[in-house]
């Protein structure tokens, strides 16, 4: 039986922790996401991400990136190596911080969808 998804989705997700549970991080290293959880023993490694949290990150952030590099581009038309300095320095940063979340989200979705495939029903 699936658990009570006791953070919620998005804090679930924020915080990195078990979806079930909400006790433990899902993570051993920066992405490495844990075979089981260390207090509800819900099997992790079922809820198998791939590449989905990158490809979101990749499909959202290019688009609010590129929405802000026309922004800036029409509305105060700086030189061409304010573009080629800003767009990595803000995207770097921000794809690094929210690649662990986005993989936090995939799992608690794969959990609160197919609770079954993690060994939760
Ligand atoms: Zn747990």
């Amino acid at each position: 039986m699936a658990g009570p998804d006791p953070l919620g989705l998005l804090r679930t997700a924020l915080l990195c922790r078990c979806p079930r549970c909400g006790q433990a991080s899902i993570f051993t290293s920066v992405l490495t996401v844990r075979e089981r959880c260390p207090v509800c023993e819900l099997n992790l490694a079922a809820a198998d991400t791939g590449d989905g949290a990158a490809a979101f990150l990749i499909l959202i952030e290019g688009a609010v990136l590129v929405v802000l590099a026309f922004y800036v581009e029409f509305h105060f038309n700086p030189p061409l190596w304010v573009h080629v300095i800003l767009w990595p320095v803000l995207a770097i940063p921000f794809t690094i911080l929210l690649m662990r979340p986005f993989k936090a989200f995939l799992v608690a979705q794969q959990f609160r969808n197919r609770p079954g495939e993690m060994g939760a029903e």
